[in-house]
């Protein structure tokens, strides 16, 4: 192209207003935004312009730029926020939301939602009420606590209970419970955030009591424990149990906080899972304050749920940092119905989606694992390797570190694509499906697959694979 006929080109080039009055009779523009359609003109003949400079040939018609601008536009407005498919079965993955709420919850918060409620108001006096009232005495009639206090999350929660108890003090914490949780959330750096001393004690491997003992000082404003959550030390270890620091902090007269991360309600050992600490443990050992998640183990909305003595939870709800980690409406609203099942433990582990999924028996895998093949075989058995594999799925969210949960996967190994690519594919496609790669096979396990997603994943596949045929 001479210079004079890209002038010419870049002069041909339709108007801005011309294009958005084609785009009015276009029915294929009539549930987008003028604001992005206007947009999309824009982009589209930048698009173009820089083409014509750089002389890459590009048609230049009316409907080819109204079909570049619908294509500009229909991105633009596509939800960012999506549902995925997890056929990892990693139960509690952070990246894909943690907890799936139980239908009560959800019930709930349109009831809440659509309507005025009675968040801040004592409907019987007229006076101002106290929003975390709708849950703090089902909190403590489930964890034999005394008073407790819902906030944003459990990092929120260790900042608020850390500032209130101890600003300007030293804490004492062991050096084997100095945890990073999800990158972001690390012990010695809340500490700091809190206003707090951090004193470690003990080794990495090894923290006696004596160890707390002796880093007591007149400055000394709490005993910390941390649930270790993501990791396990094994081998040549010793740690002080909690009641052992409790008994510790009356003789001495310091508070004694502990991290659960997870928190449960209910003892997973009845289920075959490992024995893990419930919160009315804690309670019970007397701990001043718990502090644990509400999206992970438990199995609710996400939150930071603090309990303990009322003292201490009464100064809690009197810091000004409480206001600016507080709870919204539908998040009470969903845990409320969420705590409310674990009345009747049979009923929470049947109806709340983490503790099903956890609890899961092998046969039951099976039966899914049995479904999920058979579907997948009659769709694209005939352009990939199918079979079954014994693996172990995880829990997640910094719970039970090192268990694996026994599972049967489907796994699948395409003749004409490589596994990899298989994955990006899946992960592309909409609604995505994550799964996994193993010993070069992609891997589907059935654990974290909600019923109905099935054929749902097998036509995915049986898309991807044919259209590769082809
Ligand atoms: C997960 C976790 C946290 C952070 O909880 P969020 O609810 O994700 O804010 C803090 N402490 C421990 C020990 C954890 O496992």
């Amino acid at each position: 192209m001479t210079r004079s006929d890209k002038h010419e080109n870049l002069k041909n080039l339709p108007g801005i207003d011309h294009l958005l009055e084609l785009s009015k009779k276009n029915k294929s523009f009539l549930d987008i935004p003028r604001s992005v359609i206007l947009e999309s003109v824009r982009t589209a003949l930048e698009i173009i312009r820089k083409n014509i400079l750089a002389n890459i040939e590009t048609p230049i018609n009316d409907d080819t730029i109204l079909m570049q601008m619908h294509v500009l536009a229909k991105e633009k407005i596509r939800p960012r926020l999506v549902n995925v498919i997890n056929a990892t079965g990693v139960v509690l993955h952070t990246n894909l939301g943690r907890a799936l709420l139980c239908d009560d919850a959800l019930k709930n918060i349109t009831r809440i939602a659509q309507s005025y409620s009675n968040l801040e108001l004592k409907i019987e006096t007229g006076k101002r009420g106290i929003r975390y009232e709708a849950v703090d005495e089902l909190i403590c009639e489930l964890t034999g606590a005394q008073s407790a206090i819902v906030v944003n999350n459990n990092a929120g929660a260790v900042l608020l209970a850390l500032n209130t108890i101890a600003e300007n003090t030293q804490v004492v914490v062991s050096r084997g419970e100095l945890v990073e949780i999800g990158g972001s959330f690390r012990i010695p750096d809340v500490m700091s955030k809190s206003g707090c001393i951090l004193k470690e004690v003990g080794t990495t491997n090894r923290t006696h009591l004596k160890d707390y003992e002796t880093a007591i000082s007149d400055n000394t404003g709490l005993f910390l424990k941390v649930h270790a959550s993501n990791y396990k030390i094994e081998g040549f270890t010793a740690s002080v149990s909690l009641k052992d620091l409790v008994s510790l902090g009356k003789n001495t007269n310091i508070p004694v906080m502990e991290d659960l991360g997870s928190g449960t309600l209910i003892d997973f050992s009845k289920y075959g899972l490992p024995p893990e600490p419930t919160v009315a443990d804690s309670v019970r050992s007397g701990a001043d304050i718990v502090t644990f998640s509400g999206d992970k183990l438990l199995g609710g909305p996400q939150t930071g749920i603090i309990v303990g003595r009322k003292e201490t939870i009464d100064q809690i709800k009197k810091n000004p940092l409480t206001r600016a980690l507080r709870v919204d409406k539908l998040t009470l609203a969903a845990l409320e119905s969420t705590l409310k099942l674990y009345r009747d433990e049979e009923k929470a582990i049947r109806k709340i989606p983490t503790l099903r999924m956890l609890t899961l028996s092998f046969k039951d895998i099976c039966k899914k694992a049995d479904l999920l093949f058979k579907t997948i075989k009659k769709d694209i058995g005939f352009l990939a390797d199918i079979d079954f594999a014994d693996l172990n799925s995880r829990p997640g969210g910094g719970s039970f570190p090192e268990l694996n949960l026994p599972t049967r996967c489907v796994t699948i190994q395409p003749e004409n694509m490589s596994v990899s690519k298989l994955e990006i594919n899946m992960r592309l496609a909409t609604p995505a499906i994550i799964g996994r790669i193993e010993n070069n096979q992609y891997i589907l396990d059935p654990r974290t697959i909600q019923d109905g997603q099935e054929a749902i994943i097998s036509s995915t596949l049986a898309k991807i694979l044919i259209k590769n045929d082809q």
